[in-house]
């Protein structure tokens, strides 16, 4: 049963912002100080940040150092990479000589990364785990999920992809009950790729659906079966991605932004932190990844009316409906 409480002190811009999950609780309490200290608590126990840093399509060792740099220096805790991104190496490395110069350890941070398709199924999917654990320098992950709910081999109308996913599920449970990974999700599931899952879950539910959520590409029937059963969804493409520029100049957007002296990206963010959604904004921008963490004002119960009516719909990213 999900419960929100929004309720903002006139002079401090105090939001005290609480959701109860079945399992997972949002516990922030988002100030005018402190975006950074606004956490969910999975259903493993453990605190994530709410605001991330998206790495895709961000390559080369330098601007990889300079961007985690940036994103330290700003106050993210959580990085999002993916085996299929090709860059957890440079990473791992920039992570190696940036953490003591921020004075943090390991634990201090929240690292994300995810199985390649092509990886799925029995004994591949123990051997990407630890390919992406080598390349990162790590000895464990925050969260691990699962790419895409189709295997890369097949097309994706071949019942096979549920059997095959359903091997990689059981194989990561093994290996987060190791200590390998601290928590276990997907990405990209659909709320029937979830029931299945859940049905023949080898006694863990996901911690985290990670998916395309933003107000061109609203779902809020995902939303709900997350958040009934204590499921954090964490949006991607929450600015549109990086080869398009409709969502950040969609002209309702522009007007709520204008209206609050925030840029649309904040606007963009902040809509989704005000339903419980976590988000990984990604940049290249010292200037963006700054901005893209001030997230210390709310929108109102009327601009978030305006900002879910906008009529467009449309995705920006790749599609798991025609999964089987
Ligand atoms: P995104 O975060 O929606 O958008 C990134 C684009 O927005 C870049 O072009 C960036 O340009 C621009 N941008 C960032 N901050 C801005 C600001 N304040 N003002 C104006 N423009 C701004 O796109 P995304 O990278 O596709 O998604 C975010 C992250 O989600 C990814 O990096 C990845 O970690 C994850 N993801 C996951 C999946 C999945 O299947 N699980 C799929 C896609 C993405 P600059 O770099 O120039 O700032």
């Amino acid at each position: 049963m999900l419960r929100v409480t929004i309720c903002s002190a006139v002079l401090f811009h105090v939001c005290l912002l609480s959701c109860e999950y079945n399992g997972g609780s949002l516990d922030s309490n988002i100030s005018s100080m402190a975006v950074q200290k606004q956490y969910f608590t999975l259903n493993t126990g453990q605190k994530m940040p709410m605001v991330g840093l998206g790495t895709y399509r961000i390559h080369g060792q330098s601007v990889i150092h300079r961007v985690i740099e940036a994103g330290l220096k700003a106050g993210y805790r959580a990085f999002d990479t993916a085996a299929v991104y090709r860059n957890e190496e440079a990473i791992g490395l920039a992570l190696k000589t940036l953490l003591p110069k921020f004075s943090l350890s390991r634990e201090d941070i929240f690292l994300t990364t995810k199985l390649d398709p092509g990886d799925h199924g029995v004994g591949t999917t123990t051997k990407a785990v630890k390919s992406s654990l080598k390349k990162l320098g790590t000895s464990y992950v925050d969260l691990y999920l699962v790419h895409w709910p189709g295997v890369s081999r097949l097309p994706v109308y071949s019942p096979d992809n549920a059997i095959i996913r359903s091997d990689t599920w059981r194989e990561l449970v093994t290996l987060h009950r190791q200590g390998l990974l601290r928590a276990i999700g997907i990405s990209n599931y659909t709320v029937q790729h979830l029931k299945e899952l859940i049905e023949n879950s080898h006694g863990v539910i996901p911690a985290v659906n990670q998916v395309e959520y933003h107000p061109h590409y609203k779902q809020p029937e995902l939303l709900k079966f997350c958040q009934d059963r204590g499921i954090l969804l964490q949006a991607y493409c929450s600015l549109g991605g990086s080869s398009d520029r409709r969502l950040l100049e969609d002209a309702t957007v522009g007007a709520v932004a204008k209206k609050l002296d925030r840029s649309p990206a904040q606007v963009l963010l902040c809509w989704a932190l005000q339903q419980g959604i976590g988000v990984i904004p990604k940049s290249v921008s010292p200037d963006h990844i700054s901005d893209n963490i001030k997230l210390d004002f709310i929108i109102s119960e009327s601009d978030m009316v305006t900002l879910n009516s906008i009529p467009v719909v449309e995705k920006y990213a790749w599609d798991p409906t025609p999964v089987l």
